[in-house]
């Protein structure tokens, strides 16, 4: 169906060619995030190397004899280093395979898909690149919080949570937060009490609002709204779920006036589309 109107559409979707690598965001869980382009990649690739946070709904997209590595890391379980990953895209790529690298979000985003693509070009692997829509867009819209509003904030910045060495990065905290009236952190549940106290010593309010929204855009979605103040005692009393997107700011406070219908894959009963 959806080809059809692509192609009625006079649509050129790229063909996956035998040796290519395609790196290639799948979005933050519900499957009607996929863009075109990523459809088109799931529907054409041999193998799909697929990270812990691609919704398993998207993998259901791929034809028939598509084979699925597991390439991320789950809590308490090993895990496959970077390099040995890099390693796999350019063993399959020269075994003449469709390698999809299917990365959840955005893969430059926070999503070390920058190693991956100079590690390709360097090895003269010809590969593509297909963005996906990153979490910390998409959780805070399919909560009713546009992450801008002309009469409160003209920037937003997007922050993660650890450095390489699992620690707080070492930020301007002054900076950071005059910089944006809109903070979003990205994998932050783990120092969040560090990051609150941090963000109000250097100026924010103790009583500004933050939001987490965990599991977005899943079945299993939830949202919960606190204060800077109060944020690391209600995550450890509600037990807030990762992975969760944290936004900081007034934009917040507008979710009180926007109620957006649910989109097809969070209603209850199945809707028709
Ligand atoms: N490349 C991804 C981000 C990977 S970093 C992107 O562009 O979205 C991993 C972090 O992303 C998680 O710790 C969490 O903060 C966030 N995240 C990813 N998917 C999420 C989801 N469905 N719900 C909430 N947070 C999510």
């Amino acid at each position: 169906m959806i080809r059809n109107s692509i192609k009625q559409a006079g649509l050129e979707l790229p063909p996956f060619k035998k040796g290519e690598v395609w790196l290639v965001g799948a979005g933050p869980g519900d499957p009607g995030l996929l863009t075109l382009h990523a459809l088109n990649a799931i529907n054409q690739a041999d193998y799909i190397l697929y990270d812990a946070l691609v919704d398993e709904r998207c993998l259901e997209l791929a034809s028939q004899g598509t084979i699925f590595e597991f390439a991320g890391k789950r809590p308490g379980q090993p895990s496959p280093k970077q390099h040995e990953i890099i390693a796999r895209l350019i063993e399959l790529a020269r075994e003449n395979k469709k390698v999809l690298r299917l990365k959840g979000g955005d893969p430059f985003v926070f999503g070390r898909g920058g190693e991956e693509a100079i590690a390709l070009t360097a090895h003269s692997i010809p590969f593509r690149i297909i963005p996906g829509i990153t979490a910390g867009i998409a959780a805070p819209a399919y909560v009713g919080i546009p992450v801008t509003s002309r009469q409160i904030n003209q920037s937003i910045t997007f922050i993660t949570g650890h450095d390489t060495s699992g620690c707080v990065p070492d930020f301007d905290w002054t900076a950071l937060a005059r910089g944006a009236g809109v903070l979003v952190f990205y994998m932050a549940m783990k120092h969040i009490g560090e990051i609150c106290q941090k963000l109000i010593e250097a100026g924010r309010g103790a009583d500004e609002s933050i939001a987490f929204i965990s599991h977005a855009t899943t079945p299993s979605q939830t949202v919960t709204f606190t204060t800077l103040g109060k944020a690391e005692q209600i995550v450890k009393t509600q037990k807030i779920a990762s992975p969760s997107i944290i936004i900081i700011g007034k934009v917040v406070d507008l979710v009180a006036q926007i109620t957006p219908l649910p989109l097809s894959s969070l209603c209850e009963e199945k809707c028709k589309v």
